[in-house]
């Protein structure tokens, strides 16, 4: 088995694990296997393994890596999780399936033209800023709820629910459990939070979802 193969499974495992203690079902947590700065052979051998959710940081990186791999395996799921300027995003739409970081009302405005435009009308998350950090992307947290319903009501982008990294180096409990709230109280079921050193706790406090790169792939 390839070092891929049997971090996948591991950290499968440990997600099981960290779902069974929360009273949950393995299958109430999602992966999505972040390929960031790794190349399409790290990818495939993932695929291989049996994953089919993916996110990555940058739309070019994804245009370079993606499309082959798409045609080997046409059930993949592709997240986009990294900052989304307005002039990318007909290629994002082209390119993801869902787009994890609709974080201000003129990226909103601007996807929900281009998927009337296109036709395509791919899942959302509100990435939310949780720790309210000067230099982080994402809505802040009291101003989230208005953005949830702008681009559910007034757009009508499907909005599924809400992606955070909370503040390094402090614990991410309070802020996994404050991004959670925001979803329940919106009627949202997709809440994408933890990382490789974080995942577990993050699925303690309610993650549906969680993003792990660097326990899979290797160091960056
Ligand atoms: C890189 C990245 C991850 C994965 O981080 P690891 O620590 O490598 O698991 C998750 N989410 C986002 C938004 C990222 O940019």
């Amino acid at each position: 088995m390839s070092d891929i193969a049997a971090s996948l499974s591991t950290i499968k495992a440990r997600i099981a694990a960290a779902a069974a203690a929360s009273g949950r079902s393995p299958d109430a947590v999602a992966l999505v296997a972040v390929g960031k700065t790794h190349g399409a052979d790290a990818m495939r051998a993932a695929l291989l393994a049996g994953q089919r959710v993916f996110g990555e940081n940058r739309v070019q990186e994804a245009k370079a890596k993606w499309p082959d791999l798409r045609a080997e395996f046409p059930d993949l799921r592709l997240h986009l999780i990294g900052p989304l300027q307005t002039n990318k995003v007909r290629e994002a739409l082209a390119l993801f399936d869902v787009i994890e970081t609709v974080d201000r009302p003129k990226l909103a405005r601007v996807l929900a033209g281009e998927m009337a435009r296109a036709d395509i009308w791919p899942d959302c998350l509100i990435e939310v800023n949780i720790g309210a950090e000067p230099q982080k992307a994402g809505v802040l947290p009291d101003q989230a709820d208005r953005l949830i319903t702008f681009c559910r009501d007034e757009l009508g982008l499907r909005i599924k629910g809400v992606m955070a990294i909370p503040p390094a180096d402090r614990d991410p409990q309070p802020y996994f459990r404050q991004l959670a709230e925001i979803a329940a109280r919106n009627g949202l079921s997709v809440v994408s939070m933890g990382m490789s050193g974080d995942f577990e706790t993050a699925i303690a406090c309610g993650a549906t979802q969680v993003r792990v790169g660097s326990a899979i792939f290797g160091s960056r």
